[in-house]
């Protein structure tokens, strides 16, 4: 089991802002407290190169997120702030996720977890959004299939708002099947159960929305069966999970009522679909989750369960 994190993702400030440094600070004490991060395998990484971030970025995009920091940051858009090191700290968060998926795709005991920031599935390909600078587990995913020859990834994507921006970047791929189970209706509005994909990625999105109060079984039961339907379409080579914990019932932003030992069993099955059809090979990388006792215990749960799981 491998971890990748760094004390440098602290230093994207956000000011008075939910997605704050202390949120990976809290994590991150917790998992030294419990002895979870000791008994992961650590390796160095870097900020990803420019060429693959390209891969899913616009250079103009890029080049604006790199002007605006070093011009000292501010707004970026409505929810999205930037600090003077954003677009350096950004850059190693990709670099995680990427550094992840290479290591996943060659070792043998291929499970990563990535705790990074800023947080990427809202990120468009020119656009920042909902905390998002650039989209970290898109940039895995094109990585796996440019750099490895990987034809079928799956992006499970548990967050509780919709991986809008993951969703676009791979609307029209059938080498990238996007599944997202989201609260709906909720920010940031698309994620309907009509939106399947287009063209030769048609049928390859599939996207499960959840009303606020919908019981925890049923949300369970929900997510089980629609990541067995989307394993079975796409029997993937690699399993990349979104791994957000603001469906929570604490957590101030999202809530759809869970509670953190729910994501046992929900890590369970993403490990179970790992391994039935992908040689085991997952990278869970950190989205959202704003209340920082209960993202710590849930990451906490996650990365034990990761860790328990042959
Ligand atoms: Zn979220």
């Amino acid at each position: 089991m491998l971890l990748y994190t760094s004390d440098y993702f602290l230093e994207h400030e956000t000011g008075r802002h939910p997605e704050s440094p202390e949120r990976l600070r809290a994590v991150l004490a917790h998992l030294n407290k419990t002895g979870f991060a000791a008994r992961c395998d650590r390796k160095p990484f870097g900020a990803v190169d420019l060429r693959t971030l390209m891969a899913v970025h616009h250079q103009e995009y890029v080049e604006a997120v790199r002007r605006f920091a070093a011009e000292g940051g501010g707004h970026l858009e409505a929810d999205t702030v930037v600090s003077s090191k954003s677009y350096d700290v950004a850059l190693h968060a990709a670099g995680a996720a990427v550094a992840a998926t290479d290591t996943v795709l060659q070792v043998t005991d291929p499970r990563a977890l990535c705790l990074v920031r800023p947080p990427g599935h809202h990120a468009l390909a020119n656009h920042a959004m909902g905390f998002c600078l650039f989209n970290n587990i898109a940039i895995a995913a094109q990585h796996a299939i440019d750099r490895h020859g990987l034809e079928r990834v799956l992006v499970v994507d548990w967050d509780v708002h919709h991986g809008n921006g993951t969703q676009a970047l791979f609307y029209d791929s059938p080498e990238v099947y996007f599944y997202s189970i989201h609260r709906w209706p909720f920010y940031p509005g698309t994620g309907a159960a009509e939106e399947t994909g287009t063209g030769k990625g048609l049928g390859c999105t599939l996207n499960v929305p959840v009303t606020f109060g919908t019981s925890r079984a049923k949300y369970r039961d929900r997510f089980y069966k629609a990541l067995e339907q989307a394993a079975e379409k796409c029997r993937p080579q690699l399993v990349l999970l979104s791994a957000g914990f603001d469906s929570h019932a604490q957590d101030p932003i999202g809530s759809l009522g869970l509670e953190t030992e729910d994501f046992i069993p929900l890590t369970r099955a993403v490990v179970e679909v790992a391994q039935t059809h992908a040689g085991g090979k997952l990278v869970s990388i950190l989205e959202g989750g704003y209340n920082v006792e209960a993202l710590a215990e849930c990451v906490g749960v996650h990365l034990e369960e990761l860790l328990r799981t042959k």
